[in-house]
């Protein structure tokens, strides 16, 4: 069976392959190249089901659709679904950690916890529609480490690491795909799969 990932984002469509390789080896991971629906929903369960609706009427295929950020306890889960473009709408991903860490600068550790969040939409051509979320909890690092992944991944620190504790930017890919907010969103939305 096809299905269509809404996203541009190379390195989610590498994340969901890998992840859909790994649980479903028989469903055919397709991209999508059509219009992109304006995002303006306020929550990510919102923002997914708007990506996931725009992929399934183009493309007549179910579709997934992934909207996903980083959420920061202090600053009452800021910047959430604005952490795409948390230092402005060029949404330059370098610029958007190094703001969230200069705003948490005087900040000590006990107060950085953070979550990454990924919501996930499946919606059908027949307009069935789900929505799985999974969370990944941690702490914002004191300055950015490592170069793998992407985004806010050099300044994320999981939680449950043994010391001394990495940002996922100095994880390996797997290590993230083992863990990641993705992968347990993922989880979540098997079950579902078999509802197509
Ligand atoms: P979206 O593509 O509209 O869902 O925006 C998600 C934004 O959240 C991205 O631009 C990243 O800044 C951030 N983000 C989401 N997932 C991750 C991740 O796995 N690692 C690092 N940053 C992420």
């Amino acid at each position: 069976m096809r299905i269509v990932l809404a996203t541009h984002n190379p390195h989610k469509v590498e994340e969901f392959r890998g992840i859909v390789a790994a649980t479903r080896p028989d469903l055919e991971v397709v991209g999508y190249d059509g219009p992109e629906p304006v995002e303006d929903g306020v929550t990510f369960e919102e923002n997914a089901l708007i990506k996931a609706r725009a992929a399934a009427a183009h493309t007549g295929l179910p579709a997934l659709a992934d909207d996903s950020g980083i959420a920061v306890d202090v600053l009452g889960g800021s910047p959430g679904v604005f952490s795409a473009y948390w230092a402005g709408q060029h949404k330059d991903a370098i610029a958007n950690r190094d703001l969230l860490l200069d705003q948490l600068r005087d900040i000590a550790d006990p107060h950085r916890a953070a979550h990454f969040v990924s919501v996930i939409a499946l919606v059908t051509p027949d307009g069935r529609e789900w929505t799985v979320r999974g969370d990944w909890p941690g702490r914002l690092a004191h300055a950015a480490a490592g170069d793998g992944g992407f985004g806010y991944d050099p300044v994320f620190v999981p939680d449950g690491q043994t010391a001394p504790a990495r940002t996922v930017g100095e994880f390996t890919a797997d290590e993230k795909q083992a863990q990641s907010h993705r992968a347990r969103a993922f989880v979540a939305l098997v079950p579902l799969l078999a509802e197509l």
